[in-house]
């Protein structure tokens, strides 16, 4: 995983520092970024300003309730959510399910636990909407599984947004993908209206996997509504 372009960020949002000093090395010895919090609202700072790819959520937070975090981040989030909870209680796990958790971990657990609930959560969101993990077209090869990139069978360095942007545009299986959609997806809420984030990314992942970036054949262009991802183009 930490050869992949752009590892999967992870934040945390834990109020007891035991379970925290846990957490964060057993997460970045796995080779995941880790972000923290101590309070719901640290918490909904960090997940608008980074857009986790996860979000490791206690129930019991000193501030607010963290059912409440779970709805406020469901607003705008379709990322994998794990409950962290001591309150072992079935109508507490209904409560978090129905409200859009992914899993629920009771507490304690051990980090064998952990990680399996983890990838099988990230799992979810590595494939393509017809269920692929990996693409290829012409040159062009990428696995979502293990975030990486290949052009002509060489590896490619992507960052963590280029990775997030060329991922936003796989899934969607050649379907065009808007501008709001993928500013969503990549940016979070944070990215709302500004398209010209996504015309300097666009042109970074053209000069790094197009042939020719001023002639793209690939990553093209629908005018005044987004962008699509071509992987059928013929080469040459
Ligand atoms: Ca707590």
């Amino acid at each position: 995983m930490t050869s992949g372009a752009g590892t999967p960020r992870i934040l945390v949002v834990e109020d007891e520092p035991a379970l925290r000093r846990f957490l964060v090395p057993t997460l970045t010895g796995q080779g995941y970024q880790v972000l923290t919090a101590a309070t719901a609202a640290e918490g909904l700072a960090l997940a608008r300003s980074h857009n986790p790819d996860l979000v490791l959520l206690d129930l019991g937070l000193p501030d607010q309730d963290g059912m409440e975090v779970l709805r406020q981040l469901r607003l705008w989030s379709a990322r994998p959510i794990l409950i962290l909870s001591a309150r072992n209680q079935e109508r507490d796990k209904v409560r978090a399910l129905d409200g859009g958790a992914d899993d629920y971990l009771a507490k304690p657990f051990g980090a064998a636990e952990l990680l399996a609930r983890l990838r099988v959560a990230l799992r979810r969101t590595i494939q393509t909407e017809a269920g692929e993990t990996v693409v290829a077209g012409g040159s062009l090869r990428v696995d979502l599984a293990r975030r990486e990139v290949s052009l002509e069978g060489r590896p490619v360095h992507l960052t963590t947004l280029e990775y997030r942007l060329l991922e936003a545009l796989v899934r969607r299986n050649g379907r065009v993908a808007t501008h709001a959609q993928l500013l969503a997806d990549v940016w979070g809420p944070g990215g709302a209206g500004n398209t010209h984030y996504l015309r300097i990314y666009m042109a970074m992942l053209r000069r790094k996997l197009e042939a020719d970036p001023t002639r793209p054949r690939h990553f093209l262009t629908e005018p005044n509504v987004g962008y699509r991802l071509e992987l059928d183009a013929s080469e040459g």
